[in-house]
């Protein structure tokens, strides 16, 4: 539950922020499709809300109200200004540079896919660490060693919950033979 673009949070009045996550092929007419605007604009990142293709919106919304439960076929329903946004993953080769004069934070350091829902907590494990490293209680270098082990460990996580909802068995079984290797070689120090 969010509050309305006015800061309002009462029941009645604020709104519920959903998200249905939702496969296209690379290269495909429906990615292309869903990722142009109403002005005929393509979009790589996000198509914000209120310029999202009529004709893309109902296909989605057609199939969304033949398949899901009533409740969120409602809410589907009930959307006027929905936005799509592309989902990618990546982390960062190194956290800081310069000598420790630039730092990528959050989302910078690491994008993750969102399923684990962890992309908050790393925002506020990088803000709380970046105070120990102003304070002269961190090393740069430790810094970035930790979010970036923090990072690695947790993009993985994120690529097998992903594909356990979204993959198949294979994909699944080879994403989580992944994740093991990493942890391994994360505790044995082979790699951060
Ligand atoms: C729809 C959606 C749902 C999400 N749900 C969850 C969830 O349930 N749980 C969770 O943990 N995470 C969730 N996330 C992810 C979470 O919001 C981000 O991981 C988090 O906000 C990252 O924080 P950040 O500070 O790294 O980046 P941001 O929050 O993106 O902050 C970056 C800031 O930099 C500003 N900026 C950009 N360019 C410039 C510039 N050139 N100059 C100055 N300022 C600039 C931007 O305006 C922005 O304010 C969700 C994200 C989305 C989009």
């Amino acid at each position: 539950v969010i509050p309305t673009d006015d800061g309002d949070l009462e029941a009645g009045h604020r709104l519920l922020n959903w998200v249905w996550y939702y496969h296209l092929a690379e290269d495909s007419p429906e990615l292309a499709e869903a990722m142009t605007d109403v002005n005929g604009k393509r979009h790589y990142g996000t198509v914000p809300r209120g310029q999202i293709s009529p004709t893309a919106w109902a296909k989605q919304k057609a199939l969304g109200l033949s398949t899901m439960p009533a409740p969120i076929a409602e809410l589907i329903e009930k959307t006027e200004t929905p936005f799509v946004t592309r989902i990618n993953d990546i982390v960062s080769t190194n956290g800081s540079f310069f000598n420790g004069k630039l730092f990528l934070v959050g989302d910078a350091l690491a994008a993750f896919r969102p399923h684990v829902a962890l992309s908050t907590n790393q925002a506020a494990l990088h803000a709380r660490l970046l105070e120990e490293v102003l304070e002269g209680k961190l090393k740069p270098a430790d810094w970035s060693r930790q979010t970036l082990r923090w990072g690695r460990a947790t993009w993985m996580l994120s690529i097998v919950t992903g594909t356990l909802g979204l993959g198949s068995r294979l994909a699944l079984a080879w994403a989580i033979i992944k994740y093991i290797c990493l942890i391994i070689g994360q505790k044995l120090r082979l790699v951060n």
